[in-house]
């Protein structure tokens, strides 16, 4: 069955309206109809069996005729701060780092980033990622959608820095501590915060700036990873730790 995310809003008691993207995409390209079965996703993590019952002229209505139980968010919320990178690096790793399971993205400008972005330019693309990660996050077969957040600096970051249970700045020049160490101390983290330099990396300064303002620099090993790579593959980590990557047997979580 394929799977759409539904609005608060639009589900009152067991009636269901979709309309936008959506509509068009189950009517004319799925070519669904009164009868035909959807899921219907209400985020953060209710799922329903939904049975198209009108179709409109744009909008459809149905109703719910189930509820599907099985968790499928992480029990870590992960943040990943990607500094701006050329060309469409970031969609790549807003989809892909959205079906290993990261919750919000928060692009930043960094020193070294070559991508500079005014606000109206910077307003079109949070859009353009957060469409994405919507898309990726339905595919995947997510309930709740990762949040694209608007433009961002180390600043800004760092003021946030203590509403995380672990904040960590991946830095190519850390050698003594990497994700697994930093977690062997760790108790029960939820909220994990990850910053991802651009292609020339970060500064000596941002470095010293992260520092003080509570980043811990972790490595990811001793060879350079694209920055493309070095989220995700972070968010793998982590989510493989302390998350639901390793399989199965997590499930069972309470
Ligand atoms: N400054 C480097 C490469 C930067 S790689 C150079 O030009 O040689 C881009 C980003 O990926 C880095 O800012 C860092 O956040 C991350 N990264 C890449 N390899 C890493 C590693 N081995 N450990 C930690 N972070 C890494």
């Amino acid at each position: 069955m394929h799977r759409f995310f539904i609005a608060p809003n639009d589900l009152t008691g067991e009636e269901v309206t979709i309309s936008g993207g959506d509509f068009k995409h189950i009517t004319r390209v799925l070519r669904l109809g009164p009868g035909d079965r959807i899921i219907g996703v209400l985020p953060p993590g209710r799922e329903y069996t939904v049975e198209i019952t009108l179709v409109g002229r744009d909008r459809l209505f149905g109703r719910v005729t189930g509820q599907v139980g099985r968790l499928i968010e992480p029990p870590l919320e992960v943040t990943l701060a990607q500094a701006l990178v050329k060309g469409d690096k970031l969609d790549y790793i807003i989809q892909k780092a959205t079906e290993l399971g990261v919750s919000r993205f928060v692009p930043l400008q960094t020193e070294r980033s070559i991508v500079r972005l005014d606000e109206g330019k910077a307003e079109e693309r949070r859009l353009r990622w957060q469409k994405i990660a919507q898309e990726a996050a339905e595919q995947s077969g997510r309930t709740a959608m990762p949040l694209v957040k608007g433009l961002s600096t180390l600043t800004d970051l760092i003021l946030e820095t203590g509403s995380y249970d672990l904040a960590f700045l991946l830095w190519e020049g850390e050698n003594r501590k990497g994700i697994k160490s930093l977690l062997r101390s760790a108790r029960n983290p939820y909220r994990v915060l990850l910053v991802v330099g651009p292609e020339g990396g970060f500064s000596p300064k941002e470095v010293a700036q992260a520092r003080g303002g509570g980043l811990t620099p972790v490595s990811l090993g001793p060879r350079i990873l694209r920055t493309e790579t070095a989220g995700p593959v972070a968010a793998a980590l982590l989510l493989y730790e302390l998350g639901d990557l390793g399989g199965p047997e997590n499930e069972d979580r309470s």
